[in-house]
């Protein structure tokens, strides 16, 4: 049996508010790392790797490891978490793992990691949330936008996404209009284990991507131009893209997920104010629903080296409240939703202008459909007829 462990031993300990950040970003510190665990003391990191390393690379393995605990452990302050509001001890009945039900029942159907094809069931339960979603955008006479998949390169290089999340993007690209390339493509491609056999010089250079939030594409179509009226409230769906390397599982971290998203620009207090409306009516939802969460403060994943300044900024200025539900059968929570403020920072870069001139402030608050019905089972389980009374009749 060849060894696929390798013990690292941090040079300084993880502080316990950095051991799920370093955890995650492990996955990406080296393609030879299959997955990586930080014991919650932060003295001990163990990592599985895909396939047996010599002692040189097992070295430069750790080397990147303690580079990443370095970069992300030195000098970082602990956020001061503020919840906004307390719900978790909300009785909800179930208490297992919903994931082999689902998976027995069909509900689940897992095409590759991070894609997952969802039965009637979920189906349904994301139709019914996005129909609340819906409400609460209806009540502050959102204008209804439909926004593409797809996202320019350009778009995302304008706003610093390259810098801040270059772990998470997705590359869309297409065959060069070259008849030898695409007949060499068409003669000869084929999946193995390792992807396409094609060679790389075959593809378009990159344009394109796969969008990683729906919000972005608002504060484009409304570029270098003074904002009409000085503010407008939107809402709309998308498919949203973040690759998670092995962080993917289950439904709980998806590659490809869906986002309802209702995003508020204008000035600072409408904005702000409509932020924390948003918050008040989703708590009244949420009861009605049955939902075991709380809302805290947050910050966004930024990678390693931006991580630090970035989500001590986010915390310092509150510029994110996390919606965590309950998952009883692990004793954790998880993101369902976020209520986020950018300050004028899409404003400045867009050049997207108020009456008096200044730049325009945006906020969103951004659903996940897929983690709402995931969590919703993991509370209730399988069986409508154990659910809240106001999910079950809305069902019917
Ligand atoms: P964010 O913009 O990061 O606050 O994301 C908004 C919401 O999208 C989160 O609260 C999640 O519900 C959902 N979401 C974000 N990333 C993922 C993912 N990798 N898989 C599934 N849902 C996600
Ligand atoms: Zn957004």
């Amino acid at each position: 049996m060849p060894d696929l462990m390798l013990q690292v031993t941090p040079t300084q300990t993880i502080p316990g508010f950095l051991v799920g950040e370093v955890q995650s970003k492990l996955a990406y510190v080296d393609e030879a790392i299959a997955s990586a665990r930080v014991d919650p003391q932060g003295e001990r990191i163990d990592l599985t790797l895909n396939q047996p390393a010599s002692p040189e690379q097992r070295s430069e393995i750790i080397d990147k490891v303690q580079h990443v605990v370095a970069s992300l452990v030195e000098g970082a302050i602990q956020p001061k978490i503020q919840v906004l509001e307390d719900h978790m001890e909300r009785p909800v009945p179930y208490r297992s793992d919903p994931n082999p039900e689902l998976l027995a029942r069909g509900e689940i159907f897992q095409e590759a990691q991070g894609i997952i094809a969802l039965g009637p069931l979920l189906s349904r339960l994301m139709e019914y949330f996005e129909s609340r979603f819906l409400e609460l955008a209806d009540s502050f006479g959102a204008s209804p936008y439909r926004f593409p998949t797809l996202i320019p390169a350009r778009y995302l290089d304008r706003v610093n996404y390259f810098h801040s999340f270059p772990h998470s993007l997705t590359f869309a690209t297409h065959l060069r209009s070259d008849l030898d390339v695409i007949d060499h493509f068409a003669e000869h491609a084929a999946c193995g284990e390792h992807g396409l056999n094609i060679p790389s010089q075959s593809f378009s250079p990159i344009q394109t991507l796969l969008s990683p939030a729906v919000c972005y594409h608002l504060y484009f179509a409304l570029a270098d131009q003074p904002l009409p009226d000085g503010q407008v409230i939107v809402t709309a769906v998308g498919n949203c893209f973040r690759y998670e390397s092995n962080n993917l599982s289950s439904l709980e971290r998806l590659w490809n997920f869906t986002m309802r998203e209702v995003i508020f620009v204008g000035s600072k207090d409408f904005v702000l104010d409509q932020r924390e409306t948003a918050r008040q009516r989703m708590q009244q939802v949420f009861e009605e629903v049955g939902l075991a969460y709380r809302v805290e403060s947050a910050t966004d994943p930024f990678f390693i080296g931006e991580f630090r300044k970035q989500s001590v900024f986010q915390s310092a200025f509150q510029l994110k409240f996390e919606i965590r539900a309950r998952l009883p059968f692990k004793d954790a929570t998880l993101a369902v939703g976020s209520y986020n403020y950018h300050q004028n920072f899409f404003g400045r870069h867009l050049n997207i202008t108020l009456p008096d001139g200044s730049a325009a402030h945006t906020g969103c608050v951004a659903f996940g459909l897929e983690r709402m019905a995931y969590a919703f089972v993991a509370q209730y389980g399988l069986d409508p007829e154990k659910w809240p009374s106001a999910v079950f009749e809305a069902m019917q």
